[in-house]
């Protein structure tokens, strides 16, 4: 059986068991940015349920401006004032070089590389705090996700009143 058809097969039992959520506007007010990474289960990882938050993911979890672009929606349309960026441990785009990715992939993009975690998750939060149409956000959080232990640190926080 092919992935898609393994998918919509999948599919068929969900949709018969899930609950019907009406409002898109999370009801928790949270946006979690976290990296694509097939280990993290966001949801079960932070205890989190269907229509409570908004989830956004690419590679390294990183703040790009689509990521600037689906927040200025999550807070300004629909209610997110609290946002949590999680990277995590063993990230693939920890310890390499844009050089390095745009060789492997032929890409010439920017890929937003992490040399160390708490410096790009300060740097990630200061994007955030700084960009003046994110204003209805009051808590930027910035945490690592172990995907060995399944444990977050705690790494940077900014509240504003
Ligand atoms: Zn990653």
């Amino acid at each position: 059986m092919s992935e898609i058809s393994r998918l919509l097969d999948a599919n068929h039992g969900y949709a018969s068991a899930r609950a019907n959520v009406r409002d898109p506007k999370p009801s928790r007010h949270l946006a979690i940015v976290t990296c694509m990474d097939a280990r993290i289960d966001v949801f079960a990882a932070l205890g989190l349920h269907l229509g409570e938050a908004h989830v956004l993911r690419n590679a390294g979890g990183r703040i790009t401006e689509d990521m600037l672009r689906s927040l200025a929606i999550s807070s300004h349309v629909l209610g997110v004032d609290t946002v949590v960026v999680m990277q995590h441990t063993k990230c693939g785009l920890a310890g390499v070089t844009d050089e390095q990715l745009q060789a492997q992939t032929g890409a010439d993009l920017g890929f937003y590389p992490i040399l160390d975690h708490a410096e790009a998750l300060r740097e990630d939060v200061d994007i955030l705090t700084s960009a003046p149409y994110l204003e209805p956000v009051r808590v930027i959080s910035g945490v690592v996700f172990d995907v060995e232990s399944g444990e977050i640190t705690d790494v940077v926080r900014v509240e504003r009143h």
